[in-house]
């Protein structure tokens, strides 16, 4: 058997000279003996160790070597160098899902007292795990405003140790000015964690505006298509070694090889699936825009959207700012009952997109937000968070954009 001995294109270390595209293509560990052209799925509970003394000194960490897939394993580090290298950061770290990214964040990085600053408008799951979980074990968190920065600023106290932010939000879209939340952290001696879920480093990568931690769920953009539940932190090597690593060998909330692989793979398009995946997305807002039954488009592509000046400039790895792919908007109606008559109408008229709890898939995803992911709150909390019965939320895919406007207009055309 002929061993491929040479390693050209697979990188050991990082290379800052190369573009985006390519660390999303090439970025993983060296190659196996053998020369595979697609990485290995390295499906393997442990790894055998050549004798005790070496076992000895990488069980210690004194020297580099796979042990246990519940915290070392080359597929899962293959996804996290790709990760790591795309969002800017000298390292990242794989979980099994994106909660449980976050629960690995608060876990490295706080203790009983200690106080969290988070936005109200964060993916529900967030607000529940920190107020409801870690309120339990004596976490603190207080939540403020999406987009007034004053408020952010307002709510730290001495015991605040982590500021919380996401953006754009779901299903509204509203954007918050990152640079300014990493200087009012910096300032108080905080660490700033961003979930850029929406945007992905393809559009927004947040270490570049002073982010400390981004987290990720690898189920929506990063795999891409819908196959798997993935999330990771990606940050300082420091922040890894020091916070991250001990709880998730103690934890295990660790990525399964199998879909660390499949995420690994979805990465390699990432760019062109958000590239073409947000203009699809920009000419549905454009057109929602000029519907007669539609109230009003969130987008941040569009320029009625209040911060569209800040996420064209915080979007913009592409050169040009890119909204992403989620548009949501209201239907007209007099009154809630009808509003949410109207969108059950829209939604259930679809032929094409499918109703379900996911987005970032490159199939076309249809919701109604008040009824599903935030049905759990009471009417006025809904009010509060600006999610109507009248908010319909399309999470756009790669579908002709003409079919996606004839599936759209059914429901309007039957409309009464
Ligand atoms: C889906 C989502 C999460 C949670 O990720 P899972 O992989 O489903 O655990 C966190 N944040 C945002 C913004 C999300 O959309």
């Amino acid at each position: 058997m002929k061993i491929e001995a040479k390693n050209k294109l697979n990188m050991t270390k990082k290379n800052t000279a190369l573009h985006l595209d390519t660390l999303a293509v090439r970025e993983a560990v060296p190659k196996s003996q053998y020369g595979e052209n697609s990485e290995s799925l390295y499906l393997t509970s442990s790894f055998t160790q050549p004798d005790c003394e070496t076992a000895a000194r990488r069980f210690a960490g004194e020297e580099e070597g796979y042990i246990y897939s519940r915290f070392t394993n080359p597929t899962v580090d293959s996804m996290e160098r790709r990760l790591a290298a795309l969002e800017g950061t000298e390292g990242a770290i794989a979980t099994s899902s994106g909660m449980s990214a976050i629960l690995l964040l608060v876990m490295g990085l706080l203790k009983a007292g200690d106080h969290v600053v988070c936005s109200r408008s964060v993916f529900g799951s967030t607000i529940k795990l920190l107020a409801s979980e870690f309120g339990k074990f004596g976490v603190e968190t207080t939540f403020v405003s999406q987009t007034d920065v004053l408020e952010w600023k307002a709510a730290i106290k001495p015991s605040t140790k982590l500021l919380f932010a996401e953006s754009p939000t779901n299903p509204l879209t509203e954007v918050c000015d990152i640079q300014a939340l990493a200087d009012i952290a910096h300032n108080a001696n905080c660490l700033l964690a961003v979930d850029n879920c929406f945007c992905t480093p393809a559009l927004q990568r947040p270490a570049s505006m002073g982010a400390d931690i981004i987290v990720h769920s690898g189920t929506k953009y990063l795999d891409g298509q819908g196959r798997v539940i993935a999330g990771a932190l990606c940050c300082s090597k420091q922040l890894i070694k020091d916070k991250f690593i001990p709880v998730m060998r103690s934890a295990g909330m660790s990525l399964s090889a199998f879909n660390a692989w499949v995420v690994l793979k979805g990465m390699e398009t990432l760019g062109i699936r958000m590239e073409a995946q947000s203009a699809r997305a920009l000419a549905m807002a454009t057109w929602l825009e000029t519907l007669p039954g539609v109230a009003r488009v969130y987008y941040p592509g569009l320029k009625s959207h209040p911060q569209h000046e800040l996420a064209m400039r915080q979007q913009n790895q592409t050169g040009t700012g890119l909204g992403g792919a989620v548009v949501s908007f209201d239907v007209k109606a007099s009154s809630p009952i009808e509003a949410r008559a109207r969108a059950f109408h829209l939604i259930d008229s679809t032929q094409l997109m499918s109703v379900t709890a996911n987005l970032g898939d490159v199939k076309t995803i249809i919701t109604h937000p008040a009824s599903t992911s935030h049905g759990r709150l009471t009417e006025d909390q809904r009010q509060n968070a600006g999610i109507q019965q009248s908010l319909i939320r399309v999470a756009v895919g790669l579908e002709h954009l003409g079919d996606l406007q004839a599936d759209l207009l059914r429901g309007f055309d039957t409309l009464t």
